[in-house]
């Protein structure tokens, strides 16, 4: 027995030194997009600590887990592993066909809990002989590593310092081929390899980090010293350059429904139902940075674009390759859709054809023909993906591999693993296994939500409910800076924007939806939300006032709908539409003529949409809510009190005596409000249009009939 308990512990709150130096090295390293991409890459460390069971020393390797980003890593990202438990796998381990069986094998060196899940790079993390390791995905070194002749160039590019490790699928073997390099070739700091990124490593984690920061920074500068002007070849014809910024965002605008639509369809070449495939369509994202549109302003980008990309972290979000629009950005929008049409057909037909040529017996079924890049010359590049991070995140990877394919063609010709590999990954078991843990999607993500009059009140509980259940929400309002607030309070541009729109504009509503559509690809639930209300008699009701309540529910519904079902048409997804009536838009209360009527002209607007958009998919309900006194915006604008004077009762007891006329004696919030919007668009009730939900607590003079 110890006489004294062991420490530090994996249990002990104190943190190893070399748990620290990882940590901060990692962070340091993930923070600058030229050293990696997002999400990509490893660290580890490897320290003494005192074993908890026998006292005795334990050597273990701290390992960036299966997931997270480098730059926020944490200790909990960690995985924790017994070094001479996983370095005795070698001894087991059956050979490079059967080097998968590794993966579970690394639960059983596992010290303590474990910590994070082991990813696939443990092997080489924990088998080289370095106190510190790291493997990055920089573009510069994914060039040298995919140029044709990369590993002369790495040679050039670094003399005897970096080792040319060629081509292999992550996992055991490679974390072999790479330990056996540096035992032979004591003078390396580090290793390009093939197709893929580097590794490098340092007796300390600053030595490793020097290590890392020199291969990235040499090869970025060997790129620039030995490449050539125009890597991407000539400037292609006019038609190619960039549009004017405004023309350019017009014609994205215009395009993002069509695309989203088109990448969004729900059944795969071989009629099996696509999995991981949300009810509402992908979420999009829209970039026209620079280098993309000057990749599609030259004449080689055809060709490169077909070739793909390379690195395993690219197309996996990627997709095996873009689809290129091979028309000028001048050509009539007519004749762009339509092309991009049969572009559309002839990419999931290649892509069936792609997977039919590699798969076998034991391959997980096909996950869904569609591009998640389309590139559009002049214009810039969409991207598809399940929400709209993972969407961003493809968006960013593609530039990543469009300047792996400059560095690349800069200095030699770009060469991408070969297609059999690619598919070797893509439908990895392990890979496969990976999307089976991802949680069940949200009941509407890739939904794209637009709620009119959401900076406050009622349409903020919608705007809050419908992000919180999954779909990505344009906030819409008059107050734009309130609207601005609401939509950061939901998480900022990956789950909301804000557009500032007065409904009765008709040019700022077709604004408002073509923001919609650059900042998500689209739009599929509407709600019309917003409102005023005055409560006057009908003797002290003015035209004014009559026009301005029209003008902002009867008529702001009617053009709010109106733009939604041209965008939804042409989304050709389907779509829901709901309009936030009143219980007044039925029941005939004193002293409420222009608010009361215009709700029922809300009300029937309900009715003849659903009448009239049926056949598109579009859904078209209601909402009569009634008696919502706290967090109402109407209210609060003096409409709350001039009800409380029209019933005798104190502003404050607003909310209490509206309960106690109710069925349920209960009160009415704005959440009870969102709830029924969500009920109405969740996916249950897939089958219902033309109806109205009175969220009332119960009046019976409301009753529908
Ligand atoms: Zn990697």
């Amino acid at each position: 027995m110890p006489s004294s308990p062991p420490s530090p512990s994996a249990s002990s709150p104190a943190q190893h030194p070399a748990v620290a130096a990882l940590l901060r090295r990692a962070r340091a390293l993930g923070a600058d997009p030229r050293n990696t991409n997002y999400a990509g890459g490893n660290a580890s460390a490897k320290g003494e600590v005192a074993d908890p069971v026998t006292g005795q020393p334990v050597e273990l390797l701290w390992v960036k887990g299966s997931g997270g980003d480098l730059g926020t890593l944490t200790e909990q990202g960690l995985a924790v592993l017994r070094l001479d438990r996983l370095r005795a796998l070698t001894s087991t381990y059956p050979g490079v066909e059967r080097e998968d069986e590794m993966v579970p094998a690394f639960d059983y060196c596992l010290h303590g809990k474990g910590g994070a899940a082991p990813s696939i790079d443990t092997a080489m993390h924990g088998l080289l002989d370095a106190a510190h390791v790291d493997h990055l995905h920089p573009d510069s070194g994914i060039a040298l590593a995919c140029a044709a002749d990369g590993e002369r160039l790495t040679r050039e590019c670094f003399g005897d310092a970096v080792v040319w490790v060629p081509w292999r699928r992550p996992g055991f073997q490679l974390g072999l081929d790479i330990a056996a390099v540096k035992e032979t070739n004591p003078q390396a700091v580090g290793v390009v390899l093939g197709g893929h990124g580097i590794t490098a490593w340092g007796a300390t984690s600053e030595e490793c980090e020097r290590n890392s920061l020199w291969m990235i920074r040499t090869a970025e500068e060997f790129l620039v010293r030995r490449g050539k002007a125009e890597p991407f070849g000539p400037l292609l014809g006019d038609g190619y350059r960039p549009l004017p910024e405004a023309e350019r965002r017009a014609r994205a605008a215009a395009l993002a429904p069509v695309l989203r639509g088109l990448v969004s369809s729900v059944t795969s070449p071989t009629g099996d139902a696509e999995r991981h495939r949300p009810p509402g369509g992908l979420a999009g994202h829209f970039t026209d940075a620079e280098p993309v549109l000057d990749f599609l302003a030259r004449a080689e980008h055809p060709r490169l674009a077909a070739l793909g990309t390379s690195c395993p972290d690219h197309f996996l979000r990627t997709k095996v390759r873009p689809l290129v629009l091979d028309l000028p950005a001048t050509a009539p929008l007519e004749e762009v859709t339509a092309r991009l049409r049969e572009l559309h057909a002839a990419y999931r037909e290649e892509y069936a054809a792609y997977y039919a040529r590699y798969a076998t017996a034991d391959s997980p079924p096909m996950r869904g023909a569609d591009p998640a890049i389309v590139l559009v010359p002049g214009v810039g590049m969409f991207s598809f993906g399940k929400d709209k991070q993972t969407a961003r995140v493809a968006g960013e990877f593609y530039l990543n591999a469009v300047n792996v394919m400059r560095g690349a063609e800069a200095v030699s010709s770009y060469a991408p693993i070969e297609e059999s590999e690619k598919f070797r990954i893509e439908y990895w078991e392990l890979e496969e296994a990976k999307l089976r843990r991802m949680p069940r999607p949200k009941p509407l993500a890739g939904r794209i939500a637009l709620v009119t009059g959401a900076a406050s009140g009622i349409g903020r509980a919608i705007a809050r409910r419908l992000s919180a259940e999954g779909a990505c929400v344009v906030v819409a309002d008059r107050n734009g800076a309130d609207a601005a607030a609401v939509a950061e309070e939901l998480g900022g541009p990956d789950q909301a924007v804000a557009v500032t729109v007065d409904v009765t504009d008709e040019e700022q509503i077709e604004t408002a939806f073509a923001a919609a559509s650059l900042a998500f690809g689209g739009v599929d639930l509407v709600v019309n939300n917003a409102g005023i209300s005055l409560s006057k008699p009908l003797l002290e009701t003015t035209a004014a006032d009559w026009d301005l309540q029209h003008d902002i529910m009867a008529r702001g519904s009617f053009l709010v709908s109106r733009e939604a079902a041209r965008l939804m048409r042409t989304q050709a997804l389907g779509g829901d539409i709901v309009h936030i009536a009143s219980k007044n838009a039925v029941f005939a209360g004193p002293n409420n003529i222009a608010y009361a009527a215009t709700k029922a002209d809300q009300a029937h607007q309900v009715r003849l949409l659903a009448a009239e958009l049926g056949e598109y998919g579009i859904r078209v309900n209601g909402v009569n809510p009634d008696g919502v006194v706290r967090g109402s915006g109407i209210f609060a604008s003096g409409w709350g009190a001039q009800r409380a004077a029209v019933y005798g009762v104190e502003e404050e007891k607003l909310g209490e005596f509206y309960a106690q006329r109710t069925l349920l004696k209960r009160e009415v919030l704005p959440e009870h409000v969102a709830a029924a919007v969500f009920a109405l668009t969740g996916g249950d009730l897939t089958h219902t249009t033309g109806l109205h939900v009175p969220v009332d607590a119960g009046v019976a003079a409301a009753f529908l009939r």
